[in-house]
């Protein structure tokens, strides 16, 4: 992988991920991250929902504790004995041997928690994050990097595939464990953070190379990582003169949108040209409690973009997806992109056939708004890139002409050639 195990701040011990080590670390960095720790969280909407699932199941929680993302973090399911108050596991043989196999950890906010409270096998948030026997079956041509992103590594925690751009790994670490997530290979192998000095490498390389005028931060989530030290790394990378835009790449919104702090925003806000992909996966994601934190993003002036996985049994039909792209721009996010599931091992469960995706966008395009419509696209295995998958709406020429089909698959022709 390409974590260091460099160890100087954050987590560790699991349920407590994000404790400093003071004596490795610059003193005024700590100062600053103690002082933001303890303040009170100025997130304050809870849907009738979660208050609900916080009355039932933490009884002596405050509304502002439970708002607070770092409880809400250290409170996280972490095991099915745990998760088996608040969701029904009858008829779920298995357990010891998904527990055994340590695939991917079990994480889980109390917050996402709230929205399968009760639930039984079929409810698609769940179907997202809670494991099961079907990830123990690995089908032919699965790999546990299959976009060979360790092939492209010049620096530890540094992806760099395409010549302008750069994926920097940030953490290992996420507040919530997606089933299919593509880099399973490398999130949550020490369930810490990477020391600032485990950035160092990557943000040389990324000053020696002056055709790099993109990076996306990523992970793992780099929002569950304390803002002084990201506040650090989007001022190292400002600092580099040739960067021209940032990109962060999270789920932090839709998992844990607590996280969204005026304080998280104002300090966001100061690193511009700066845009956000966030990871959504079903339309029962959209809340309250993500509207606040879009609104949050958007109204410091952060262009928003959504990334959501194609999965079996969760979003692969086009009412689900047209419902999700809807809400998407009512909550002021921008459709991206649609994913072909990455073969991980243990995937075969999630992954729908390619034409499957073909459909879906089939049914958007030209039925809805076109905002709405997202670029579907295949990672291709090997590190191909991201391969863009479109319906046949371009047939070919006729004489002069293009031979054009349109949404309800009318024939037209345009004039190509002026003569
Ligand atoms: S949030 Fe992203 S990195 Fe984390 S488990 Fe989900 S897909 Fe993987």
């Amino acid at each position: 992988m390409n974590g260091s195990k460099n160890q100087e701040f954050s987590s560790a011990e699991a349920e407590v991920p994000l404790v400093l080590a003071e004596s490795t670390l610059d003193s005024a960095l700590v100062k600053a991250y103690q002082k933001s720790k303890n303040q009170p969280s100025d997130f304050s909407v809870a849907s009738p929902a979660s208050v609900e699932f916080m009355c039932k199941n933490f009884p002596d929680v405050t509304i502002d504790k439970w708002n607070n993302w770092n409880w809400q973090i250290q409170n996280s399911y972490t095991t099915f004995k745990k998760l088996s108050q608040v969701i029904d596991f009858s008829g779920v043989k298995d357990f010891e041997s998904i527990v055994a196999a340590k695939r991917l950890p079990l994480r889980i906010t109390p917050y996402y928690a709230s929205l399968m409270a009760g639930s039984n096998q079929t409810n698609p948030i769940r179907k997202g994050v809670v494991p099961t026997a079907y990830e123990l079956i690995v089908t032919p041509g699965e790999c546990s990097d299959p976009l060979h992103e360790e092939n492209c590594s010049p620096a530890p925690n540094l992806v760099h595939r395409y010549p302008d751009r750069v994926l920097f790994l940030a953490t290992g670490f996420c507040a919530t464990y997606c089933r299919y997530c593509t880099r399973s290979h490398m999130v949550a192998k020490e369930k810490v953070h990477y020391g600032l000095s485990a950035w160092q490498q990557a943000l040389e390389y990324i000053r020696n190379n002056k055709q790099i005028r993109d990076v996306i931060v990523s992970g793992g989530d780099p929002l569950t990582i304390p803002e002084t030290h990201l506040e650090y790394l989007l001022t190292s990378l400002r600092n580099i003169p040739h960067i021209e835009i940032i990109r962060i790449g999270t789920k932090a919104p839709v998992v844990l949108p607590q996280r969204i702090t005026c304080g998280l925003v104002k300090m966001l806000k100061r690193y511009h040209p700066l845009y956000m992909s966030i990871h959504f996966m079903h339309p029962d994601e959209l809340t309250p409690e993500v509207y606040e934190a879009c609104s949050r993003l958007a109204d410091a002036g952060i262009p928003l973009g959504s990334q959501t996985v194609l999965l079996k049994g969760i979003n692969d039909n086009v009412r689900t997806m047209r419902q999700l792209m809807h809400g998407l721009l009512i909550n002021r996010v921008r459709p991206y992109y649609i994913y072909q599931c990455d073969p991980i091992p243990g995937s075969s469960h999630f992954r729908t056939p390619v034409q499957k995706g073909i459909e879906i966008i089939k049914g958007l395009r030209g039925h809805t708004s076109g905002y709405a419509v997202p670029h579907y696209v295949i990672d291709a295995p090997g590190g191909g890139g991201k391969i863009p998958l479109l319906p046949e709406y371009y047939l070919g020429k006729d004489g002069h002409n293009i031979v054009l089909q349109n949404y309800e698959g009318k024939r037209f022709y345009y004039p190509d050639e002026i003569g």
